[in-house]
């Protein structure tokens, strides 16, 4: 796999141009707070796409709910960026939250949700040495991606 230095704010923001005509039809409000000069050693289609099917996610969670909103983060400490995707909804629970990252693990309806999302996002960022876990700390629901600057396998 071909990784290269990437901008974490071009890539958050071109996953965020591929999700806005589903946004603006599910009239969901998202917001991003990037940093600035970002760079993360990466495959950049397969990061977007993580990006992506955590958004496309967020956006069904909201679909029956009055609050609309989806908020994205980007953070760092000295090893990682952080990248936290916040919805409106109430968390997950814990008893669920092992089963949404295997493979067919669907709550949708048939024809809506292959269930595949999570487990793909999960592989892709195991190749890149970083990881995804789900924060219960709020009541909203939030995944949050630690992404190594430095040390991820190419
Ligand atoms: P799919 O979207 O096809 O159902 P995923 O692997 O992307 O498959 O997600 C698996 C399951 O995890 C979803 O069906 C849903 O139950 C749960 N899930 C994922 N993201 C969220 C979220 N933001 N809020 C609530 N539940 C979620
Ligand atoms: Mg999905």
């Amino acid at each position: 796999i071909q990784h290269t230095s990437c901008s974490l704010k071009n890539l958050i923001s071109e996953a965020i141009v591929l999700t806005r005509p589903k946004l603006k039809l599910c009239m969901i409000e998202l917001q991003c707070e990037y940093i600035e000069d970002s760079n993360i050693l990466c495959n950049e289609i397969e990061i977007e796409q993580v990006i992506v099917n955590l958004i496309n996610n967020a956006i069904d969670a909201l679909s029956e709910l009055p609050d609309k909103w989806i908020d994205i983060l980007v953070t760092e400490t000295t090893q990682d960026y952080i990248i936290s995707i916040t919805d409106a909804g109430i968390s997950i629970p814990i008893d669920k939250q092992l089963s949404i990252f295997e493979p067919f693990f669907t709550t949708k309806n048939t024809g809506e949700g292959t269930g595949l999302g999570l487990s793909i996002v999960k592989g892709i960022l195991d190749n890149h040495g970083a990881k995804i876990s789900i924060d219960n700390n709020n009541k909203n629901t939030s995944f949050v991606i630690h992404f190594p600057k430095l040390n991820n396998k190419v």
